[in-house]
């Protein structure tokens, strides 16, 4: 479908575009288009735009990602198809592995994804390996890799379930995530809550990574423990209330 770029609505229009052709592909589920449509309904109530609480939510992430030992990116069929380029360059600045992992069982579909992804360069991903899960999980998001983030600190999940968010917090791991709903359980347990389209908050993770790349490790401990999640989940909120 050719978009005129004159069109009121047409980042909403191109972003619904690559979820479509994402299910046509085979890489994103049917059920994912019920998802983009939630996502879509939460920002227009957050005004289509990266608001200042979640602009300090992108900086915070960006330091905790920068100071863990072994982070890894998530990657399910949604945000496969919304920003493969994004996601890979997050992965080649950070040195993390991409993984898939999705809700819906289909070991065809977890290869499309890898494959997508390294059509657009991805050199590190790990696919879910079902002699491994983490703990109090049952849904199919359970299967892990033992090299990624079965082992990792701090997993990166742009699109996430609830469910999942919480085992991985109870397995010990650090969450951080962009979910535009500021009630979901997913923002609501995760370490981290970017309340933002993934389209818009993985350029400015990584614009902001580079950034702070140069920044030592005492700055960055501080960014991360002045950082208050509950906070920015408020002013999210508020921001919803303020319409
Ligand atoms: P939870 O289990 O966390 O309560 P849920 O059941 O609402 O979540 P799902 O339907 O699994 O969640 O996933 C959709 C979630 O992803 C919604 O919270 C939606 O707001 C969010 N979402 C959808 N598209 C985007 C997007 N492009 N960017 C950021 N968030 C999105």
């Amino acid at each position: 479908m050719s978009l005129p770029k004159s069109h009121p609505r047409y980042e909403s229009l191109r972003t619904r575009e690559l979820i479509v052709k994402g299910v046509e592909r085979g890489i994103t589920s049917i059920h994912g288009l019920i998802a983009h449509g939630r996502g879509e309904a939460f920002d227009y109530l957050v005004g289509e735009k990266t608001n200042d609480f979640a602009k300090k939510s992108v900086k915070a992430a960006a330091a905790i990602l920068l100071a863990a030992k072994n982070p890894v990116i998530s990657v399910n069929g949604n945000a496969a198809a919304l920003a493969p380029k994004e996601l890979v360059k997050l992965s080649n600045s950070l040195n993390a592995a991409l993984e898939v992992n999705i809700f819906h069982p289909s070991k065809q579909r977890e290869i499309k994804i890898k494959n997508h992804l390294i059509k657009f360069g991805a050199k590190n991903i790990l696919l879910p390996d079902k002699k491994h899960k983490i703990k109090f999980l049952e849904s199919n998001r359970k299967y892990a890799n033992p090299h990624g983030i079965l082992k990792a600190d701090i997993v990166f999940v742009p699109l996430e379930d609830g469910d999942r968010t919480e085992a991985l917090i109870k397995n010990g791991k650090k969450v951080i995530t962009i979910d535009l709903n500021p009630l979901s359980r997913t923002a609501q347990k995760a370490t981290m809550s970017i309340t933002d389209s993934v389209t818009r908050a993985v350029p400015l993770l990584i614009k902001t990574i580079n950034q702070y790349k140069k920044y030592d490790k005492n700055r960055l401990r501080k960014i991360i423990k002045n950082y208050d999640n509950k906070k920015m989940l408020k002013e999210a909120i508020k921001q919803i209330r303020k319409l």
